[in-house]
């Protein structure tokens, strides 16, 4: 079955050929620790894991190294652990913060059924040459100086961009276009106005590493240039992240690999997700729309929050609504049901349905540019094969576990998220507290309220306890 993956750079669909199909290779831009992931975070996070599945059931499970970073040293780092620890040495606070966000972040992704990825780098750990001689951020500067791509001005090392023919390709934008409209905010040290940091100095207050610039710290594009070619070589397969990072980020990330080792293209497809948007507006602080993934765990279990971002082909915009989710609650609930029927259905029953591809045309439809809305489409599909007695019930189930909507062990009780599971525990609460003052009428409504939830009472001499209802 032919992967076909839509390019940025060349604004195509084509075929996906590997450099080396032992060893797939992609990168994707991770998170800046400083703060809760919001949902729009958790895209690209939920897509590339999709494509890293893919790619191991296509090519292997032991040859695709995935790649995505971690960067713990950026200004609005620094400015959170000057708010959040002001007695604190600065270098301590930034410690402290980046370790707890980033641990925030590798359970909520957990979460949200995605893999952990290959490697997961640290780019404070990628500034200054190392042992191993993997690449690192001084020693690319030091190239792209001696190569006449980079220079000093005003406490700065600086890219120059006009030293390279083509900047611009994967954003269309032309450095002419971009020194007129760019005249009032030019900065005087910089030769063109899309020139960018590669190392800035650092005061003595602010984190820094010795260099040959002096104490300093790197800018952000760089660390993505050193920890791609660190653990996947100088070019690579496919490098991912969204729509925003276009430019200038992975514009610059471009410039500097290729300038720096002298080759045609850092990665052969570059892939960028869309944009997500809460109940049709811009998510903001300052509309009060702003959905962590955190909270959205405490109302959801991850799975419908996965499978609600997947319903969304990748490319195009995602609209996150209540009315969203709350479909997609009913969809996986029902699906969840029914999987867990099927995984106590015993091994001699199983065995006599043909061994065969289970879900070819899941893979299928995400072999065709990852069209995860049509994979969900075709689960539909193997749901009601399975519900009309025809076909092997593990069909379904496999489909679900390999989009990552199932895992074994599971219930969904426990897996109750659990702001929801002390909602429940509470309206139970009070239905006992309604039935010992005899207030019937009260304790029904509370057990309606709970059915319509999904929870099911069940009165004893001992007590009260509640079930999913099945
Ligand atoms: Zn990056």
């Amino acid at each position: 079955m032919e992967l076909r993956l839509y390019d940025t750079l060349t604004r195509e669909k084509r075929a996906f050929t590997p450099i080396d199909a032992n060893n797939v290779r992609m990168y994707v831009c991770g998170p800046t620790v400083y703060d809760f992931a919001h949902i729009g975070n958790a895209r690209p996070v939920i897509v590339f894991d999709v494509l890293f599945r893919l790619l191991r059931h296509i090519y292997g499970e032991n040859h695709v190294t995935y790649v995505r970073n971690i960067t713990d040293v950026d200004d609005k780092i620094n400015d959170r652990a000057l708010r959040d620890y002001p007695g604190l040495p600065l270098n301590e606070a930034i410690r402290k913060v980046t370790e707890k966000t980033a641990d925030q972040f590798q359970a909520d992704v957990k979460a949200l059924g995605c893999l952990p990825p290959t490697v997961q780098p640290r780019a404070t750990e990628f500034v200054l040459p190392r042992p191993d001689g993997k690449t690192d951020m001084v020693t690319l500067i030091k190239e792209l100086i001696a190569r006449g791509h980079a220079y000093e001005a005003g406490g700065e090392v600086l890219f120059d961009t006009q030293s390279m023919p083509d900047y611009g390709a994967l954003s269309g934008r032309k450095l002419e276009d971009q020194q007129a409209g760019a005249r009032v905010a030019v900065d005087a040290h910089k030769k063109h106005p899309t020139d960018f940091v590669l190392w800035k100095q650092s005061s003595p207050e602010e984190p820094g590493w010795d260099s040959p610039w002096g104490r300093g710290r790197p800018g952000w594009h760089i660390e993505c240039s050193a920890m791609s070619a660190a653990y996947l070589g100088t070019m690579f397969d496919i490098h991912g992240g969204g729509l925003d990072l276009i430019f200038p980020h992975h514009e610059n990330e471009i410039a500097q690999s290729r300038c720096a080792h002298g080759t045609h293209a850092m990665a052969n497809y570059w892939m960028h997700n869309g944009f997500l948007q809460v109940e049709g507006e811009k998510m903001s602080k300052s509309l009060g729309n702003f959905l962590t993934i955190r909270e959205l765990l405490t109302d959801w279990p991850g799975e419908v929050l996965r499978l609600n971002m997947l319903k969304t082909h990748y490319r195009s915009p995602i609209d996150w609504t209540l009315k969203g989710l709350e479909e997609s609650y009913r969809i996986f609930r029902e699906w969840h049901d029914l999987a867990v029927s099927i995984d106590k259905i015993d091994l001699e029953t199983l065995s006599a349905y043909p061994k065969r591809p289970k879900f070819p045309l899941v893979v299928a439809a995400l072999c065709d540019d990852l069209n995860s809305s049509m994979a969900i489409a075709e689960v539909h599909k193997l749901r009601n094969l399975m519900v009309h007695g025809s076909g092997d019930p593990t069909a379904f189930t496999d489909a679900l576990r390999f989009l990552g909507l199932h895992h074994d062990n599971y219930s969904l009780v426990e897996n109750l998220a659990e702001g929801k599971k002390r909602e429940v525990e509470k309206l139970v609460a009070e239905r006992t507290a309604a039935r010992a003052r005899k207030d019937f009428k009260e304790s029904d409504r509370i057990r309606d309220e709970l059915a319509a939830m999904g929870v099911v009472i069940k009165d004893s001499k001992e007590g009260t306890t509640w079930e999913i209802a099945r």
